[in-house]
């Protein structure tokens, strides 16, 4: 091993190596790994879902009075089944409820229904709801745009009033990559040919079949068609005058005239919900209509004046069950009012951005960190760090109530989570580190890296109780440098110190590593040789005696002089069973050897 480094130093450096790789390697894996990132949207998205149903439950945005539903709804669907035997029902009958809902003057009336080719052709009855629709300047209806090859159907070319344009000023916002088509499935020409306003009405799920987002465009055959509800929305609120001019702003923001709407990266909308399915907008059931337009006097008059009316099923049996954030099922007729809804309040959910998610993540982690370094207790720390995870969940919760904001939660949570355990560990190989250290600190001596005093002293009572118990023997051997203090006067205590540490590095390389070297005091040293007997340890003295004899020491830099040491020995239990008795002893040898010439092991 490198004599620079500590072992310690070395293990905490693979210790913060393994933990750094670790992290870099499960963000890599994260980034990288489909299963993974679709486990974090998803969950997301359940969190997106929970926030709203806990707002609806809350009541934090009023659903608009102005927009009411006609909808063909179970009791509807079998009326029409009863009374005309037939389903889809004659259009004509949509062309009466037309006028009949006209005549009140209403804002806007949106057929959430399309009217498509069919093989059963009524043109007496096609030709009047067209004629009828042709008359009011507040009628909408539904196109929808495929893939189907052109092989099964060919491709129809839509009359130019419908497109708009579109200038994408965003680097995000990618409306071609989900909402580019190659196909439609065709409407009624008479329709497609006359003034009616006619949007599309593709929809989009999450990856989890759960519709959060709706579409603001299709692209099909190089032209830009606008969402049905945008459409009639915009209209309304452009008091009739049609947005032809769209623009997608670099913060991905559609531009319509005066509106204002966050985009997502497939260029959708994310809606706001206001309530549960039949219990947010007024529903007027569709055989009620039939009834009143039939001349039934029973049906009660309901005033269509300056309402925004949605015509659409929401019967089981009819519509395809969809799957919002707060409803299980939900008809597309309703989510469509939601939309509406939105854009009359302008309250769209906007997402965090990239940029915002990474600061917030950045703020989590330095203040777990600081939680965990700066407390003493672990309660506190876990209990400050959950605590910290559900302020920030409620807070989350209030930011999307108040600035219609949906701010990240799952990847700060998991973050939140891994801050604290990584935190953890890092505190806790620091402490142990320190606690190294202090250790070595207290039991070694700073200039020959040998025992201290106290740990000699401590080990030589251990060492007494452990022969005692096992009825061994050992030894202990004191040594002092000889005529040390004319040698400092000589070279200065600086070379006085090296020729200490030198010494004791001789030492150490002269007994075993069972053997316990420390320094006594001054330039004193003992020696601590468990399960040694006395022969054998005046043996191991003599050695080291000769060793530090033939070692020379430079003391400048041309200038080798030898030193020499005197020692003396002593063994438990002969030379007695207590640590001072044995010291005594010890000390008397070393007596002898310094008065008999040094250089020398005294006799004892
Ligand atoms: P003797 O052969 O009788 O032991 O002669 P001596 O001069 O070594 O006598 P003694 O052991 O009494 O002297 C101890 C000297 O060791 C005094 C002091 O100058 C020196 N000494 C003690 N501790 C240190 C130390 O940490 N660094 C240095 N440089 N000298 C030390
Ligand atoms: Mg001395
Ligand atoms: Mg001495």
């Amino acid at each position: 091993m490198n004599k620079k480094f500590s072992k310690e130093q070395v293990f905490n450096f693979i210790a913060y190596f393994l933990i750094t790789a670790s992290i870099l390697f499960a963000v890599f894996l994260i980034a990288n790994n489909h299963m993974i990132t679709n486990f974090f949207t998803d969950a997301e998205n359940k969190s997106f879902d929970y926030r709203q149903s806990l707002l609806v439950n809350h009541r934090h945005l009023t659903p608009s009075k102005d927009i009411v539903i006609v909808a063909i709804d179970d009791g509807s669907y079998e009326y029409i089944l009863d009374r005309y035997g037939e389903w889809p029902i004659s259009r004509d009958v949509y062309a009466k409820i037309l006028d009949r809902i006209e005549a009140d003057k209403p804002k806007a009336v949106i057929f959430d229904l399309m009217f498509v080719k069919s093989f059963k052709v009524n043109p007496a009855a096609e030709n009047l709801l067209a004629n009828t629709m042709a008359k009011y300047s507040n009628v909408y209806t539904a196109i929808n745009f495929d893939n189907q090859s052109a092989d099964v159907r060919t491709p129809i070319e839509l009359p130019a009033r419908m497109s708009v344009n579109l200038e994408n000023k965003s680097k995000d916002v990618d409306i071609e990559r989900t909402f580019g088509f190659s196909n439609c499935r065709a409407i009624i020409d008479q329709i497609l040919n006359s003034k009616t306003k006619v949007g599309m009405i593709n929809i989009s799920r999450s990856e989890d079949g759960i519709i959060r987002q709706v579409p603001v465009m299709a692209h099909y055959d190089g032209l830009y068609y606008p969402h049905l509800t945008l459409l009639a929305g915009l209209d309304l609120i452009n008091n009739g005058e049609q947005v032809k001019n769209f623009v997608i702003d670099k913060k991905s923001n559609l531009i319509a005239g005066k509106t204002k709407i966050p985009l997502t990266k497939s260029g959708e909308v994310v809606l706001n919900w206001y309530g549960a399915s039949l219990r947010t907008y007024k529903n007027i059931p569709f055989h009620k209509m039939i009834k009143s337009i039939e001349g039934d006097k029973s049906i009660e008059h309901y005033n269509f004046n300056n309402k925004i009316v949605f015509i659409g099923t929401t019967a089981s049996s009819l519509f395809d069950a969809k799957s919002v954030p707060i409803d299980k099922i939900y008809p597309g007729v309703e989510i469509h009012a939601t939309y509406m809804n939105n854009l009359l309040d302008n309250s769209f959910i906007r997402k965090s951005s990239p940029l915002a998610n990474t600061v917030i993540i950045c703020l989590l982690v330095l203040v777990v960190c600081f939680i965990v370094f700066k407390s003493t207790s672990a309660v506190f720390a876990t209990t400050s760090t959950v605590l910290l995870g559900a302020a920030y969940y409620l807070c989350a919760y209030y930011v999307m109530s108040l600035f219609n904001l949906w701010i990240e939660v799952v990847v700060p949570m998991f973050v939140l989570l891994v801050t604290f355990a990584i935190s953890y560990l890092a505190k806790y190989l620091l402490k142990s580190r320190d606690f190294e250290h202090q250790y070595k600190l207290a039991t070694t001596d700073g200039l020959t890296e040998l025992y201290n005093h106290r740990y000699f002293q401590d080990t030589l009572k251990k060492q007494i109780d452990t022969a005692k118990r096992y009825e061994q023997e050992f030894s202990l051997i004191i040594i002092d440098i000889d005529f040390f203090k004319k040698f400092n006067d000589i070279y200065g205590h600086q070379v006085g110190d090296a020729v200490l540490r030198t010494v004791a590095q001789i030492l150490k390389k002269n007994t075993r590593a069972t053997d316990y070297v420390c320094r006594y005091g001054g330039e004193e040293m003992s020696i601590i040789l468990p399960q040694t007997s006395k022969k054998e340890a005046l043996v191991n003295a003599q050695r080291i005696c000769d060793a530090v004899a033939k070692t020379p020491l430079k003391v400048n830099n041309n200038t080798e002089v030898n030193i020499t040491i005197s020692l003396g020995v002593s063994a438990f239990p002969q030379d007695g069973e207590a640590p001072q008795k044995l010291i005594e002893c010890a000390d008397k040898a070393l007596y002898y050897a310094k008065e008999h010439g040094r250089n020398q092991v005294g006799k004892g």
